[in-house]
């Protein structure tokens, strides 16, 4: 396939979580390959960080200070991006929060909060990106961040990892429901990938969880945001025009499900 499949010049794109580490890396290889990307997050020092760095690149990005899981907010923002550039291509959902806590110990506010930022903040972003797309028939690409979690299970992952089964059901779901009108929805579940989300603030403990990770993958070696970045960036341009409804693992081989 040309590598101009990889162009999304005159493109829009929305990401979530882009204030930090897998979203940030993400915004801007999508402004890289030519989009015009809107970055939203609740971080604003952080959203400033991004798009100030697309901008110096010379890409265009506008930031969106909003909570993803406040549906009002996300939906204010997605018709302010569809309004600032006409339409929309491409959403890529990835903020997200990690919580750990066994079974026997998760507190309902913990599953509650996991579950609003990490499915209801997807499904919401999910729901305003179909609706502009379609409302526009753009043939859009909507990409979802999910996790290995869902492969794999772990001591304390109740909340993290129910929160992104559900996000693959949503993925899958939305798939088949948008396909007819040439729209694409895939899932990223990516390995442990070196991040804000998992610094361990100490230098020993990172070390001994990294040197797990390492052992398990094949390729000797934990994730990169950037390497996350590139699984995003395929399946935003239409190099995976035939892929949709799939999970995407970017794992250095961790996990290898059918
Ligand atoms: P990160 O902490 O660096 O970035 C997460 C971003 O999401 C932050 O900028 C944060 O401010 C934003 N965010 C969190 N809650 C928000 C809310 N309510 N509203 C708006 N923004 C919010 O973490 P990361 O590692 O880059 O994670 C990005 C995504 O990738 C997450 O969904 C995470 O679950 C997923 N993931 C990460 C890993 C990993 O190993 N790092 C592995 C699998 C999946």
């Amino acid at each position: 396939m040309a590598l101009t499949a990889y162009d999304l010049s005159g493109r829009t794109a929305f990401v979530t979580g882009a204030a930090s580490g897998i979203g940030r890396a993400s915004a801007l290889l999508l402004a890289e390959a030519g989009a015009t990307v809107h970055c939203a997050d609740r971080d604003a020092q952080g959203l400033h960080e991004t798009v100030t760095l697309i901008k110096d690149k010379g890409g265009t990005a506008q930031s969106h200070p909003i909570d993803v899981a406040d549906r009002t907010q996300l939906a204010e923002a997605v018709s302010a991006a569809v309004e600032a550039s006409g339409r929309l291509d491409i959403m890529a959902a990835i903020a997200g929060i990690m919580h750990s806590s066994s079974v026997l110990e998760t507190r309902d506010e913990d599953l509650d909060r996991v579950l609003a930022v990490n499915f209801k903040g997807v499904l919401y972003a999910c729901q305003e990106a179909a609706r502009a797309m379609i409302a526009t028939g753009t043939r859009g690409s909507i990409i979802t961040m999910a996790s290995g979690a869902v492969d794999t299970g772990g001591p304390g992952l109740l909340c993290y990892g129910a929160s992104k089964a559900a996000v693959v059901q949503l993925t899958k779901t939305l798939a088949t429901e948008v396909g007819p009108q040439g729209i694409r929805v895939n899932a990223v579940a990516p390995g442990w990938i070196r991040t804000p989300m998992t610094d361990k603030h100490d230098a020993e403990k990172q070390a001994q969880t990294e040197s797990v990770m390492v052992r398990m993958s094949p390729l000797g070696r934990v994730g990169e945001a950037d390497d996350i970045a590139h699984a995003v960036l395929h399946l935003a341009t239409d190099a995976s025009s035939f892929t949709t409804g799939q999970i995407l693992r970017p794992n250095g081989g961790v996990a290898m499900p059918w």
